[in-house]
């Protein structure tokens, strides 16, 4: 691991650097698409860059993605080129983040709700996750991160991942593009890297220790409770407070795209990442 003063990892494009306030689907002459291309991502693990494109061929020493990429219906940078006809720039790089979709043997997922205190996406529903540092791989950095903030004693090296003795199963889901704020010019931008990662055991056998700083409660919900949630049904569901007292979380704090009027809701590349796993539409 490099512990430089800057480990992390950015984004380039055609070996330039790509500044906060650029849409990347713009940036890959994708403007006629509300929502998804096929694009590739190149990580060079020893590099501190990543590299876009819309279509490289895979080199051997590289992890290599070719995954749709998303961002918001409501993209803040395209919104902001398409009303001033110029690009809404901070000198600001884009950092690299993996997240991790854990699927229980029960088929439930994990999501925890960020710390209100936190600068960005305050009280936002998400799949646990944070930024690609220098040296790590995107699945490695995805299961880093999730054991960081859920307390989940996963077993990580850059060739295995384990929970318990057993082989977790890492698979890349697609790429996001996340603006903050979700109005107005971007004052911070990700690319996200979405993994599902199924571990072999029920939801109620996998002990969960929360990262107060980051993350303040979590919840396993099912098919069955998302669909419940996404019709309005007012109901609870177990959960859990970083203190370790069970929780009740109720269906309307998981409801909708973040912020919904209680100011919580499902942050909306992670419910895009609900959708695909659960196969809903919008
Ligand atoms: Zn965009």
């Amino acid at each position: 691991m490099n512990h430089s003063a800057d480990p992390y990892v950015y984004l380039s494009y055609e070996n330039r650097d790509v500044l906060t306030g650029q849409c990347l689907l713009d940036l890959l002459g994708f403007p006629e698409l509300n929502r998804t291309a096929l694009i590739g991502l190149k990580h060079s693990i020893a590099n501190q860059r990543c590299h876009l494109s819309s279509g490289f061929q895979q080199q051997e020493e590289d992890a290599f993605y070719r995954l749709p990429l998303l961002h918001s219906l409501t993209c803040p940078a395209r919104a902001y080129f398409r009303e001033f006809n110029s690009v809404f720039q901070l000198n600001r790089k884009i950092k690299l983040a993996g997240c991790a979709v854990i699927m229980s043997a029960d088929s439930k997922v994990l999501l925890t709700r960020r710390t209100e205190t936190l600068s960005l996406f305050p009280k936002n529903w998400v799949f646990p996750g944070g930024r690609l540092e220098m040296g790590e791989s995107l699945e490695y950095c995805a299961i880093r991160e999730a054991a960081e903030e859920t307390g989940i004693d996963f077993e990580i090296s850059e060739s295995h991942f384990k929970y318990r003795g057993t082989t977790v199963a890492v698979t890349p889901l697609f790429i996001y593009e996340s603006s903050f704020p979700c109005i107005g010019p971007p004052k911070a931008q990700h690319l996200i890297v979405f993994f599902t990662i199924n571990l072999n055991f029920s939801s109620n056998e996998i002990g969960l220790s929360l990262q107060r700083s980051e993350v303040d409660y979590a919840v396993w919900i099912s098919k069955e409770d998302y669909e419940n949630i996404n019709r309005g049904i007012d109901f609870t569901m177990p959960g859990l407070h970083y203190t370790h007292e069970n929780a009740h979380i109720s269906s309307h704090q998981l409801l909708g795209i973040a912020p919904n009027q209680i100011g919580e809701g499902v942050a909306e590349g992670h419910k895009h990442a609900l959708d695909m796993i659960y196969q809903q539409n919008h």
